[in-house]
């Protein structure tokens, strides 16, 4: 179906949440989630992703756990791109309710989104687990080998969810109450099938658009499926006000 549909939907609604994906942050420019990245970090140091961004391996190795999280995530964590642009001018529109991401690397915030549930947390989002004071991926880069809190010298802990860890429980309930009262669903860079795509059971409105770069069997529950680029397809549908587009570097 036509980015045209897609527009007219997003103009002339409201009510409107968005499940962003990861096809976002990987065109962003982070590379987290490229598909070979598994690899290179297994390459690179001798172990898994999963075994690195472990509460136990953070917990045994705490100095190893940081290099990796600077290098890893912090250093290569991209930017916000079209998408992010077009949902803070929706917010800014009254049309977006929303976004709901399992991405941590804060691209939505970063161009001014304001509601954003982050279920894998936000690598901004760097907490002291005794006096609770936050601090930003900033900070966590200029404290080598380890960050303490300023306020009271306990280690700090990262602001992304680890593996053996239970997620937070608040986030995936404001996350359901937040679907469960869009009137429109905008899922863009990820599929129905996928983790994030699966919280659409907990939608109860009228329409639901799909923006992915393939078409899923599962796509045809939607109203609206737009194939592509999710960047370039939500530049046409609700172009934003990217502050590159200006000088023409994007
Ligand atoms: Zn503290």
């Amino acid at each position: 179906m036509s980015v045209e549909y897609l527009k007219k939907i997003l103009t002339e609604n409201s009510g409107i949440v968005c499940l962003l994906g990861r096809a976002q942050a990987i065109a962003g420019g982070c590379d987290f989630y490229r598909e070979d990245y598994a690899y290179e970090i297994e390459t690179k140091y001798g172990r898994s992703p999963g075994e690195i961004f472990s509460s136990s391996f953070f917990r045994n190795r705490p100095k190893a756990f940081y290099e990796c999280y600077r290098e890893e995530l912090l250093k290569k964590r991209g930017g916000p791109d079209e998408c992010n642009y077009a949902l803070k001018r929706m917010e800014d529109d009254g049309r977006l309710l929303g976004i709901v991401t399992r991405g941590f690397f804060n691209h939505s915030r970063m161009a001014g989104c304001r509601n954003v549930v982050q279920m894998y947390g936000n690598i901004d989002a760097n907490t002291c687990p005794h006096c609770g004071r936050v601090y930003d991926g900033k900070y966590i880069l200029e404290h080598t080998p380890l960050p303490y809190c300023e306020n009271c010298g306990t280690l700090i802990y990262p602001g992304v969810a680890l593996q053996g860890e239970m997620l937070d429980n608040q986030q995936i309930t404001r996350a359901a109450d937040l679907i469960a009262r869009a009137k429109v669903l905008l899922v863009l860079g990820t599929g129905l099938t996928s983790n994030l795509g699966s919280l659409v059971r907990y939608f109860q409105g009228n329409l639901l658009a799909v923006v992915n770069s393939r078409e899923e069997l599962s796509d045809y529950k939607a109203d609206c499926f737009c194939e592509g680029n999710a960047a370039e397809i939500m530049a046409q549908a609700y172009p934003g006000n990217h502050p590159l587009a200006a000088e023409g570097s994007v």
